[in-house]
């Protein structure tokens, strides 16, 4: 943590150095952003905006717009948009991914019965952070609290965990991921591949669905071994009753390799990007079906 405070120095000299979504933020910065986030989750005006922006999935046989992924976002007062790769760690570190979380839940939860009054049935996929599996009884209230207040049925929720998380053997994380299936929600492995998980143990979990990671997504056209790898997990899960969800499409031949392996959802730019949920609604509504099953580039001139 000391060198990477360094290293903030030298790039800026004032704590108040900018940095790319991937890079660490220094211990410094990650003290005041820890600072302006219980600011804004606490409403407080002029800290900035926290929102849900939404990420389609599409049915990669029909074509049709099965759910989407929420995924936050934090306007910051003074240095605008944060990535949540920098602010999640943070909000971990400084004890605040609770509060954080537990917003994500209500907003979504909230946002779902907006569109059931619009007259979408729109399915959600929220992110968990390790730190509230090991919290079973506080989280699953959560989401009862949350579900009850907006007459949300716990089927149009899905919970990601990433593959590392779901991995971590500790008794909390099976329990939690055990009553969170028992209310009705669906579960998610995020990020599958880059951690070493053994599908036998995962067989043991109540889950769903698999994401494939990007960085296999990224390799399908220039790589046999991507290839493979990507075939072989859609098969063993699909042998094993899983959904498969590819993460991080960006282009026709992607997706073209992605169908010919029969993967059953596709998420990505080529397709759209998070979005607003006004903006979500709109391009929802504004797709038509049948266009959706011929070819992705028509996401693109919406
Ligand atoms: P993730 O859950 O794996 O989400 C996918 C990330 O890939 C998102 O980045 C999304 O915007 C991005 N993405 C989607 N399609 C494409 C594509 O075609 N190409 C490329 N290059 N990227 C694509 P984002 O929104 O920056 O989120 C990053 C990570 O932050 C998420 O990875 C997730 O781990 C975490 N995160 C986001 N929202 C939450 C949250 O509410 N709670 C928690 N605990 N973590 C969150
Ligand atoms: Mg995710
Ligand atoms: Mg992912
Ligand atoms: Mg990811």
């Amino acid at each position: 943590a000391d060198s990477a405070a360094q290293s903030v120095k030298r790039a800026g000299g004032n704590g108040f150095a900018f940095f790319e979504a991937h890079m660490q933020a220094g211990v410094r910065e990650q003290v005041e952003l820890a600072r302006d986030l219980r600011a804004a989750l606490a409403g407080e005006a002029g800290n900035g905006r926290l929102a849900l922006h939404y990420q389609p999935k599409i049915a990669t046989a029909e074509g049709e717009v099965t759910g989407v992924e929420a995924l936050l976002r934090w306007n910051h007062p003074l240095r605008g948009a944060i990535s949540p790769v920098v602010f999640i760690p943070v909000a971990e570190r400084f004890g605040l991914i609770m509060p954080l979380g537990d917003w994500v839940i209500a907003e979504s939860c909230r946002q779902i019965a907006v569109w059931r009054e619009a007259g979408l049935q729109m399915r959600v996929a929220i992110n968990l952070s390790m730190q509230q599996l090991r919290q079973p009884e506080a989280l699953v209230r959560r989401f009862e609290t949350a579900l009850a207040q907006h007459g949300v049925d716990a089927r149009y929720l899905t919970c990601e965990i990433t593959e590392s998380v779901a991995m971590d053997d500790a008794s909390a994380t099976e329990r939690s991921l055990q009553r969170l299936a028992e209310l009705g929600l669906s579960l998610s492995i995020d990020d599958f591949g880059t951690g070493y998980s053994s599908l036998a143990y995962l067989r043991r979990l109540p889950v769903s669905q698999l994401k494939i990671d990007r960085s296999f997504i990224q390799d399908l056209e220039s790589s046999a071994d991507a290839r493979a790898i990507v075939k072989a997990v859609i098969e063993l899960a699909h042998a094993l009753g899983l959904q498969v969800v590819a993460e991080g499409v960006e282009t026709e031949g992607q997706a073209e390799v992605l169908r010919g392996k029969r993967c059953d959802k596709l998420q990505g730019f080529l397709f759209a990007r998070p979005m607003p949920a006004d903006e979500l609604t709109r391009w929802a509504t504004s797709v038509p079906d049948d266009r959706l099953r011929f070819s992705a580039s028509v996401y693109a001139t919406l």
